[in-house]
């Protein structure tokens, strides 16, 4: 049996299981501080061990930015975020303390992209990108069966795209104004046409789609000429905007205009909605926790 915590910005959720359909206990925790919401995910963990269901490992999968690399003085910590009273906060350390057992950790959208390829969207190919679409915009790619780090991890968000013609809207990204999150995310819908995307009326709705779809379309012709994926993976709330993905495989499309005319390119399998809805990230944070207590 494997431990996974999924840690985002608002909830953290608990799991204990080996995999989405295979969950022994579960539960959600508010986030408020670190030191109250950190506690509260040991002690869970704590008493399912206690009630009889032994962990061989645990996997964090945590909102963002975060020190990945090991060795690194901050490795497993949360870098600088807006959040206030998280930057600095050692993740992994508590619950190590706390368990007794190996903890993997990576970020929400690198565990979300292993366990779409585990038990989701992209479970037939090797290469894929897997892109989150709501608050923020991130993106882990896999590649050839390995989630791609580095100098920590892609930030696939913040890649630049090219302005629609016509239009003015500067951008809500803090750091780069117009980048694709700036355009493209939840917040920026809601900074652009005024209120938040789930009060859009149709007509409101049917231009954010064209707006996602367009900024959308020029990022993933980026994508897939670097990284050179079989699949793009689309997850997150705003996917839930009716028509986005046909949408957006309609823009990639132009924006790759037939180059290098691959029909695969063009096929509708090859940019998908996820499989695994709400469930990949405590899925990929079970799904750490497998690779780690085996080792890898
Ligand atoms: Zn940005």
């Amino acid at each position: 049996m494997h431990a996974g915590l999924e840690a985002g910005g608002t909830k953290f959720v608990c799991v204990v299981g080996r995999g989405p359909d295979d969950i022994v206990a579960s539960e959600r925790i508010d986030v408020t501080d670190p030191a109250s919401t950190i506690p509260r995910a040991v002690a869970f963990f704590q008493r399912t061990v206690a009630a009889g269901h032994p962990i061989d490992a645990l996997g964090i999968a945590s909102f963002g930015p975060v020190e990945l690399r090991r060795g690194h003085p901050a490795y497993g910590s949360i870098t600088v975020t807006p959040k206030p009273g998280w930057s600095g906060t050692d993740m992994v350390g508590p619950f190590r303390d706390g368990l007794a057992v190996p903890v993997a950790f990576d970020t929400d959208t690198n565990a979300a992209a292993l366990a779409e390829g585990r038990w989701g969207a992209a479970r037939d190919v090797r290469s894929y990108v897997y892109l989150t679409l709501g608050t923020g915009i991130g993106g882990g790619a896999v590649v050839d069966g390995r989630v791609l780090r580095g100098l920590v991890h892609p930030e696939m968000g913040h890649v630049s795209v090219p302005r629609r013609p016509g239009d003015t809207f500067s951008g809500s990204c803090p750091f780069h104004g117009d980048c694709l999150e700036g355009m493209a995310s939840g917040p920026a819908l809601a900074a652009r046409f005024g209120r938040r995307a789930e009060t859009f009326d149709a007509a409101t709705r049917d231009e954010a789609v064209e707006v996602v779809a367009d900024y959308l379309g020029a990022a993933l012709r980026d994508l897939v000429f670097t990284l050179a994926p079989e699949r793009i993976v689309l997850g997150g709330g705003l996917t839930q905007l009716p028509g986005l993905v046909v949408r957006v495989r309609r823009a990639f499309a132009r924006n790759v205009a037939n180059y290098p005319a691959l029909p695969e390119h063009q096929d509708p399998g090859f940019v998908v909605p996820a499989g695994l809805g709400q469930q990949a990230g405590p899925a990929g944070a079970l799904l750490l926790a497998e690779l780690a207590a085996a080792g890898a």
